[in-house]
């Protein structure tokens, strides 16, 4: 059988069955430092899909840091089907400062397509787009909920790309909220060079978070075993993922301390109470009441905040999902909370 052509990348050349390291250079520092944009690529023996995978887009947003880093030690190109392409940190800015964004304050993850003359973020978004997105046919981008917000491990992905919603479902976890793409995000990108891209969103910016960290690698793996890319076994609990198409952020009315009575993953009904905002002097202390049934999936960890600010992120479930989705959450958290990986 003849041998799998090379795969080229930047000016570097990756044989069949090789793993290599390639540093594009990308933009400068104002100090005259080049940065590079460091991509690990594995290169299979076999024909297959061409998948990229990154994290901190957001430069803050670490869990996705670790699960490539892990990620990379588990591959091995000799076994592989297709290719895979990991940069485990794409904003190299954000990360040194462990701030979310670009020097000058903008979201990276607005910035796509970019070009070539552009502003700092834009130039790094065509260079990310044009030597590797558009390379790819299925992309994982890992992120982690905002600074001081905690997000229940979710995928968030366009469910009527069918391609987009078979990862998803294969990447086993308990959520899939169908969000549509925002102008200038990767995923705007993804699909306008006509590759399927998905978004696993889990923990908190600044932390590692093991469960997040544990569900994120399995559900990159289960998606390339999906794919054909890798073999492996398949999920130790089976559930189907509940897809949702609506969620919204419970905000403060007043200006107080917040007393929060729900966990990440609890089930709420309409009506019900998810804490409180009360006065520090004891004045007031109004309930803050779920506007929907369902699950939820993100949380404010600051117990103070003004009125308008995001308190409680809320994915809606019907009634009749509600307990089955209760189900699904705890064997997934029991699961990760017990595995080795
Ligand atoms: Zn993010």
């Amino acid at each position: 059988m003849p041998r799998r052509p090379a795969f080229e990348l930047a000016d570097k050349i990756i044989p069949a069955g090789k793993q290599v390291s390639v540093k594009i250079p990308s933009v400068r520092l104002y100090t005259d430092t080049p940065i590079d944009l460091h991509v690990e690529v594995f290169h299979g023996i076999k024909e297959g899909p061409t998948m990229l995978v990154c994290a901190a887009v957001h430069g803050d947003e670490l869990n996705g840091v670790d699960i490539c880093r892990r990620l990379i030690k588990k591959l091995n190109p000799k076994r592989l089907h297709g290719t895979v392409m990991i940069v485990p940190i794409v904003n190299v800015f954000g990360f040194i400062q462990q701030t979310r964004y670009l020097p000058d304050r903008r979201d990276l993850n607005r910035c796509f397509p970019g070009s070539e003359q552009g502003t700092l973020g834009s130039r790094l978004a065509h260079l990310f787009s044009s030597q590797l997105m558009s390379r790819a046919s299925h992309i994982i981008d890992l992120h982690t909920g905002a600074i001081h917000r905690s997000n229940m491990p979710q995928i968030r992905a366009n469910v009527k790309d069918p391609v987009a919603l078979k990862m998803a479902e294969a990447f086993h976890v308990p959520i899939i909220l169908h969000a549509k793409e925002l102008d200038g995000s990767l995923r705007a990108q993804a699909s306008k060079l006509g590759c399927s891209a998905i978004i696993y969103e889990a923990g908190e910016a600044l932390r590692f978070d093991q469960t997040a960290i544990k569900a994120g690698l399995n559900g990159v793996l289960n998606v390339m075993k999906e794919l054909g890319i890798v073999q492996r076994r398949g999920s130790r609990v089976k559930f189907d993922p509940i897809v949702t198409n609506h969620s919204q952020w419970i905000r403060n009315e007043n200006d107080g301390v917040i007393i929060s009575r729900i966990r990440l993953g609890e089930r709420v009904k309409k009506g019900q109470i998810l804490g409180y905002s009360a006065s520090p002097h004891g004045e007031m202390e109004q309930a803050i009441r779920s506007p929907i049934d369902g699950m939820v999936i993100g949380i404010s960890n600051i117990p103070v905040a003004n009125q308008g600010e995001a308190l409680f992120h809320i994915a809606r479930i019907s009634t009749d999902q509600i307990s089955e989705a209760g189900d699904i959450v705890d064997s997934f958290i029991e699961d990760f909370d017990s595995r080795v990986l």
